[in-house]
């Protein structure tokens, strides 16, 4: 088969990379750089990442089952060490209901208020639309509390305590299981009940006994283990960090690409092929394209250099774009809930020094000025030139001479001291986990896929990208698997 995959991101080049392997004809269209979010710059000698970054769920998460089932070899993955918070002092971050007891990070009052809460929440049950801010707005809890709050959602969804959902508070802590919570994201699964790829060990009619039964009472079921794993949550973390940068996951792919062709081409419009489309496209293509005006039933893929045939499409890039782009019944039926996606952008800071105030594995957060901070080279010293540290600091504010002084004055770290300052502004992920976001189910139809963070709620970043491009590959043998027997 012909497959263009649209976008050289993550999401992209892994689908390219499994599909290369099963045998099909790849192009991969990408605007801009290849490797899209997950790439390093090199600036001043320093190697920097695209953002902050810690690797979730490397014990046998997707993009560890995706890599070692068609990858060459695996990037290796330092341990990521632990969380903190910054307030007078470095403290863990609680996780447990011990530590949420015995944290000096909120007054006493609030720790018993907090507690009581979270118990309460998961016995009782709540809505799928509940907000964090929801449940602590009358709980009377100090301004560090709240500020504590904003700041771990901010971390979790891409939003604050307002716009983020409890489900995600509790399913990022670790309380409550991604999947348990799957069932209710996808707007039309319930229509659609063919879309259960996502839930290959619960049988389908267990999925349709969920969806009746409500998300209030499928998170009222389950509270005896939800309560049990916030008692006895442990400290263990399965995230690392890529030695090399996260730019070595991107080569790790690359290298493991032999056939797949990939261009600096920026796609703007894909149309369906049929009999109509076929006769009256302007063959505009070069020598280099594949448009051919005898295929039926797969798509034109037009970009600003070239026009391809597709037999079947794999759209990468931002679903919010994809109205403007494919003229597809299934998507602009669509429209506004695509055109509708939220995200939130953040500012990164990186800043070359010969001090290091981080002098542990692991990041802090802060809470009085939400902010992400590591220090990279802790984990790879050929980031940063001989006796330099590479520290990173990623906010949700994006005024530049702001975040510099905040720096300084939490860190007690002299900038006019430093090496290298750079900043980066970007969209960590393409849909924030808001309440009552839109998220893309990853087949829109036999032929035409949607991968990407905007298409899976699952985890971060990068793993929520390949948990995407799983589904993807799944619904694609699920649809070979269908029209092999039909033959
Ligand atoms: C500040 C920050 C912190 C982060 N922290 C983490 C973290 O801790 N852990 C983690 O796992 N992840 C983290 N990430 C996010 C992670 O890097 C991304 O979510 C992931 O790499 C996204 O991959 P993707 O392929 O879905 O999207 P992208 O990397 O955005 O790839 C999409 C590609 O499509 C291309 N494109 C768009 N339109 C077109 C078009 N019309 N034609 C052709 N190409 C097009 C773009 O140029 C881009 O290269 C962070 C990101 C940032 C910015």
């Amino acid at each position: 088969m012909k497959i263009v995959v649209v976008g050289g991101g993550t999401s992209g080049l892994l689908s390219a990379l499994a599909l290369e392997k099963k045998g099909h004809d790849v192009v991969v269209l990408e605007k801009d750089k290849v490797g899209g979010l997950c790439r390093s710059e090199y600036i001043d000698g320093y190697t920097v990442d695209i953002g902050i970054h810690a690797i979730t769920m490397l014990n046998d998460g997707p993009l560890i089952r995706l890599l070692k089932k068609y990858s060459r070899y695996l990037p290796n993955f330092r341990p990521y060490g632990d969380y903190y918070i910054r307030t007078d002092k470095l403290y863990n971050i609680p996780v447990s209901m011990q530590e949420w007891t015995t944290t000096p990070v909120v007054p006493n009052k609030d720790k018993i208020l907090i507690t009581t809460k979270i118990i309460d929440l998961m016995t009782s049950g709540f809505s799928k639309e509940t907000s964090v801010y929801d449940i602590i707005k009358d709980m009377n809890l100090s301004k560090t509390s709240i500020d504590f709050f904003n700041t771990i959602c901010y971390f979790l969804s891409g939003e604050d305590a307002k716009k983020t959902p409890l489900w995600r508070l509790f399913t990022g802590a670790g309380y409550i299981p991604e999947d348990d919570i799957l069932p209710f994201i996808y707007k039309d699964l319930k229509i659609n009940p063919l879309k259960t790829v996502l839930f290959k060990k619960f049988s389908r009619n267990k999925i349709m006994d969920i969806l009746n039964a409500g998300f209030l009472s499928s998170i009222k079921s389950g509270s005896k283990k939800y309560i049990n794993k916030f008692i006895n949550k442990n400290r263990y973390w399965t995230q690392g960090y890529p030695l090399g940068g996260v730019q070595s996951i991107c080569n790790c792919i690359l290298y493991s690409l032999t056939k797949t062709d990939i261009r600096n081409e920026e796609v703007k419009r894909i149309i369906e092929t049929s009999s109509e489309t076929n006769s009256n496209s302007n063959d505009n293509s070069n020598n280099n394209s594949n448009n051919n005006n005898n295929h039926k039933n797969g798509y034109i893929v037009e970009t600003d250099k070239n026009s391809y045939y597709a037999d079947i499409v794999i759209y990468s890039a931002p679903s919010r774009y994809l109205p403007d782009i494919a003229q597809i019944p299934e998507i602009q039926k669509n429209k506004k809930d695509f055109k509708n996606i939220k995200f939130t952008k953040s500012l990164t800071v990186w800043i070359g020094h010969e001090e290091n105030p981080f002098p542990y594995m692991g990041s802090e957060v802060w809470i009085d000025y939400p902010c992400w901070a590591t220090c990279t080279s802790n984990y790879d010293k050929s980031l940063a030139p001989n006796g330099k540290h590479l520290l990173g600091f990623s906010f949700t504010n994006t005024k530049k001479e702001e975040v510099l002084n905040i720096i300084e004055n939490k860190l007690g770290l002299n900038l006019n001291k430093a090496d290298m300052i750079h900043f980066q502004e970007a969209i960590p992920e393409q849909a924030s986990c808001a309440v009552n976001q839109f998220f893309v189910y990853p087949k829109v139809k036999d032929n035409f896929y949607v991968v990407g963070t905007d298409a899976d709620p699952r985890s971060m970043g990068i793993t929520r990208a390949a948990y995407s491009v799983e589904v993807m590959l799944s619904e694609l043998d699920n649809t070979f698997n269908k029209n092999n027997k039909n033959k």
